[in-house]
C-alpha cells in the first residue's frame, strides 16, 4: 500500500468526459489499496479566461483580487472531479486551500508554499477517502488567498508530496512524459525514459513547460523522485530523480525553445570601467532580470554597443530606466522582441568535448543568425530570429541524435 499524490494538468480535466476519465483512474488507484491525494489545475483554458475577464475591467486589475478571481479555476475542478468520484461510489472530498490550510509567503501571484495541515486530511485518507485539493494557490499569513505562478499546480503536487511524506508523486498531463523536444512541435521527438533533476530545471527553465521550474526545483531540493505520465494512454512515462541513477550515453538530452525574451542593445555607450555596473545596478533594482550580455569590442577605444536579454514583458520598462539613467551616455537604444531562445541541455556535455562548435556548426549550416549566447556547464542557450526556430530545433535534434 502507497501514499501517492496524483496530479492532473488542465486538459486532462479539461471537459467533463476527461474528469470522468480521471475519476476512474483515481478508483483504479484506490482500489488496489493506495491512500491517494489528488492535486487539480483548472480545466485548459480557464485560467487565461480568467485573466482576460480583469482585463476587460482593468489591466491594472487590483493583484488581491487578481488572485481570488484565478483560484477559482481549480475550485471547479476540485468539486466536479470530486462529485464524479461519489458518483462511482468512492469516498471523496474536495477541500479548499483555506479549508486545509495551505500556507504561502510572498507577493500575489508569485507566492510560495511554505507549509500544510496535514492532520485532517491524513484521517480521511485513513478512512479510505480521497483527498481531492487545488493546486496553483495557498492562504497567506493574513488570511488572504494567493497564487503561486502559472503553472503552479505541478509545485502543489510537490510539495504536497513532500509534507505529506507520499511514496509517489505522479505528474498525469497530455503527453506520454518528458521528450526531448516539445512532441507537440517536432513530431520526431523522443520520449526519454528518465532524467536528472538538473537536466529537468534546466528544460523546463528554458521553456520546456511540461513540468515547472520551481516544482523541479523543490523536488531536487528535497530529493522527491517524480514520474510524468500521460492521463490519456497506459504507457511507461519519464521518471525525473537524482543523478546517480541515470547512465549518459548522450551529450545532449533535449532541445528546450522559448519566445518569453527580447534583446536590447545600447549603442555608443562610453567604454570605461563601472559603465556595466552603472548600465545594470538600476535594472537588478526594479527586478527585471538580465539574461545574457554582450559588449563589442570598441573601435575607437572610446565607445562600444552593449547587447543584452530581458524578458519580453520588460522591454519598455527597461528601456524606460535606460532612459532616466543619467549615470550613462550613448547614441541609441534599440530593441528587437522578435527572437527566440534555443537552447541544448545534457549532463552529458560536461564529459563530451566539441558540443558548442557542433550548435553553431550546425545553425550555420541552416543560414541562421547567433544574436546571442550563453552557456552553463549542462546547457548552451542561442537568441536567433523567432522565424527560424523551428528550423533550429529540428536541425539540432537530429545533430545531436535525438530523433
Ligand atoms: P498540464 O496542463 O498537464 O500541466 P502543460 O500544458 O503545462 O500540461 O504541459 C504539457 C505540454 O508541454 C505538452 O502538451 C507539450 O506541448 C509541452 N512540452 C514542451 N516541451 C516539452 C517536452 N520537452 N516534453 C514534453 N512536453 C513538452
Ligand atoms: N491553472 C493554472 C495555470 O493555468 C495552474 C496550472 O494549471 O498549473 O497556470
Ligand atoms: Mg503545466
Amino acid at each position: 500500500m502507497f501514499k501517492k499524490v496524483l496530479k492532473f494538468g488542465g486538459t486532462s480535466v479539461g471537459t467533463i468526459e476527461r474528469i470522468q476519465h480521471v475519476a476512474k483512474i483515481i478508483k483504479n488507484e484506490q482500489s488496489s489499496g493506495n491512500k491517494v491525494i489528488v492535486v487539480v489545475s483548472a480545466m485548459a483554458g480557464k485560467t487565461n479566461e480568467l485573466i482576460d475577464l480583469s482585463n476587460k475591467i482593468s489591466s491594472e486589475f487590483n493583484k488581491r483580487e487578481l488572485d481570488v478571481l484565478l483560484s477559482s479555476g481549480e475550485q471547479v475542478t476540485c468539486a466536479l472531479l470530486s462529485g464524479a468520484l461519489i458518483d462511482l461510489k468512492i469516498k471523496a472530498k474536495s477541500w479548499l486551500n483555506w479549508q486545509i490550510p495551505i500556507l504561502t509567503n510572498g507577493d500575489h501571484a508569485n507566492a510560495r508554499i511554505v507549509n500544510m495541515n496535514v492532520e485532517k486530511i491524513n484521517k480521511y485518507l485513513e478512512d479510505k477517502g480521497v483527498a481531492i485539493i487545488p493546486g496553483f494557490q495557498g492562504i497567506s499569513k493574513n488570511g488572504d488567498v494567493t497564487t503561486i505562478g502559472r503553472g503552479g499546480s505541478d509545485a502543489t503536487a510537490v510539495a504536497v508530496a513532500k509534507i505529506f511524506n507520499a511514496d509517489t508523486c505522479e505528474i498525469y498531463t497530455d503527453v506520454d512524459g518528458v521528450f526531448s523536444t516539445d512532441p507537440n512541435k517536432i513530431p520526431v521527438a523522443k520520449k526519454i525514459d528518465k532524467i536528472s533533476y538538473d537536466e529537468m530545471l534546466e528544460l523546463s527553465s528554458l521553456g520546456a513547460k511540461v513540468m515547472q521550474p520551481s516544482a523541479v526545483q523543490t523536488a531536487m531540493m528535497y530529493d522527491i523522485p517524480l514520474e510524468v505520465r500521460s492521463t490519456f494512454t497506459e504507457r511507461k512515462g519519464t521518471k525525473i530523480f537524482s543523478q546517480e541513477n541515470i547512465d549518459y550515453t548522450k551529450s545532449v538530452t533535449g532541445v528546450a525553445y522559448s519566445k518569453d525574451d527580447a534583446k536590447i542593445t545600447i549603442i555608443g555607450v562610453q567604454d570605461r570601467p563601472g559603465i556595466a555596473a552603472n548600465i545594470f545596478e538600476p535594472l537588478s533594482k526594479a527586478q527585471i532580470n538580465v539574461d545574457m550580455v554582450i559588449q563589442n569590442i570598441s573601435s575607437d577605444q572610446k565607445t562600444t554597443d552593449i547587447t543584452f536579454t530581458v524578458k519580453r514583458d520588460d522591454v519598455f520598462k527597461t528601456k524606460e530606466i535606460l532612459r532616466k539613467n543619467n549615470k550613462i551616455k550613448y547614441n541609441e537604444i534599440i530593441h528587437n522582441d522578435k527572437v527566440a531562445k534555443v537552447s541544448i541541455v545534457g549532463a552529458g556535455m560536461v564529459s563530451t568535448p566539441g558540443v558548442t562548435y557542433r550548435m553553431f556548426r550546425a545553425l550555420s549550416d541552416e543560414n541562421i543568425n547567433i544574436l546571442a549566447i550563453s552557456t552553463s556547464e549542462i546547457k548552451l542557450s542561442v537568441i536567433i530570429n523567432e522565424n527560424n526556430i523551428l528550423k533550429a530545433i529540428k536541425k539540432l535534434h537530429t545533430i545531436f541524435d535525438l530523433d
